[in-house]
């Protein structure tokens, strides 16, 4: 009786499990299984050898290596002595090798592989005479086009469209001048094409470039389409049109950005307790966040003073000049050149401030303006010369995006 009642309960235990499972399968991909194909890598099928896969531990050496081997009477330093002009002097800890042995009873060592790095490999082949090779294993570029509605932040959308997360930062800065990517919301629309790296045709690794994209931003679409204008020159993105989509200002002086007060005529000044014009955007963040330079120029003030505190004023040419308040540090002398992004201080409450955060001051000819709403320059125009080439490069990208976005939205 009570081992019938066990029986019922070990049943039940394994419906629960089964049940449990079965509704956690939804979230994953279940791959079909492939029947086994022989191992071929290095020009080696591993069928034919007794294979050691091993990695290079802490106090390896090459001789070290060898002398784990069975190697029939053959001292390792006569096999070093032989390679030694095409293997390396020393290997590296944690990297992989393979030893292919033979297959009979003796397991002696035939060929030893040992990988630096995922493209070289370094073969000693011992079957005849002793010989060293350095090759490596052929790189392929497959192009890939997607297209899909954003669930949750860029990087885990393309996530559960099994891309590698690195194009989602190739795309943070291709777009980091035209979209706010806070700002998109789930369901907006976007397409990718980019190309993935192989290994032998086989082994995937990761995404090599971007060729083209474009977000649904504000009920626009954004496109944007790499472009050299220099042969060799640096590669700028443009839109459709063939304005580029970089600008010669940072959106922001901080990488995450959280606006406490903007630019105003009259506000209530939260130290000096009285209303009066703000002439600048403050940007909340915590102590010791790094400030970027929003355009490249020259430190025309570095220094202190009882309002600002700790401040840093930047001349980017004739016209424009920006200012960043408060900080805890300045990183930059006066008279030194800064390239955009460059950090040139830490966010502090130095000053008249009530908390840490960044104010950041912007002057056109002069006068202080708001950023966020007037028209700023773009960093590269493209030069009508090269229009006409852009167009020609541009037409067949944009028209893959388009209809790889036609098959995947149809209907949605
Ligand atoms: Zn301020």
């Amino acid at each position: 009786m009570r081992r019938a009642s066990l029986k019922i309960l070990g049943l039940f235990g394994l419906f629960w499990l089964l049940f449990s499972c079965s509704q956690k399968a939804e979230e994953y991909v279940i791959e079909p299984m492939e029947p086994r194909k022989p191992m071929v890598d290095f020009g080696f099928n591993f069928d034919d050898f007794n294979v050691h896969f091993d990695t290079i531990r802490s106090q390896d050496t090459f001789e070290r290596i060898l002398k784990k081997q069975n190697l029939n009477g053959r001292k390792p330093a006569e096999i070093i002595a032989k390679v030694k002009d095409s293997f390396p002097t020393s290997v590296r800890f944690m990297k992989p090798y393979i030893c292919l042995r033979s297959k009979d009873k003796y397991h002696k060592l035939q060929y030893l592989i040992y990988q630096p790095n995922k493209i070289d490999y370094y073969l000693v082949d011992l079957t005849d005479s002793i010989v060293g090779y350095k090759k490596s294993r052929p790189l392929t570029f497959k192009v890939r086009t997607i297209a899909g509605k954003l669930d949750g932040s860029l990087s885990t959308t393309l996530r559960g469209m099994k891309v590698d997360p690195s194009l989602s930062n190739k795309l943070l800065k291709v777009y980091a001048w035209s979209i706010d990517f806070f700002k998109l919301k789930k369901g907006d629309r976007f397409a990718v094409s980019f190309t993935e790296r192989y290994i032998n045709d086989t082994i995937y690794d990761g995404v090599d470039s971007l060729r083209c994209a474009f977000f649904e931003y504000k009920g626009d679409k954004i496109y944007a389409f790499p472009f050299q204008q220099e042969r060799k020159g640096r590669t700028d993105y443009y839109d459709e049109n063939g304005k580029a989509l970089k600008n010669f200002f940072l959106k922001a002086p901080l990488k995450y950005i959280h606006i406490t007060s903007r630019f105003s005529k009259s506000r209530f000044h939260p130290v000096q307790l009285r209303w009066k014009a703000h002439n600048g955007t403050d940007y909340a963040a915590p102590t010791g966040t790094p400030i970027m330079t929003t355009a490249s120029g020259v430190v025309e003030q570095a220094g202190y003073t009882a309002g600002n505190g700790n401040f840093v004023k930047v001349k980017h040419d004739r016209t424009y000049a920006t200012q960043y308040l408060h900080m805890s540090r300045i990183l930059v002398r006066r008279g030194q050149r800064v390239k955009q992004g460059d950090v040139i201080g830490k966010v502090g409450s130095t000053g008249l401030a009530t908390g840490p955060h960044v104010c950041y001051r912007f002057w056109k000819n002069g006068v202080q303006v708001d950023p966020l709403r007037i028209q700023l320059p773009n960093a590269q125009p493209m030069e009508g010369r090269n229009l006409p080439r852009f167009k020609e490069q541009m037409r067949p990208l944009k028209r893959e995006l388009d209809s790889v976005a036609q098959v995947v939205f149809k209907g949605r």
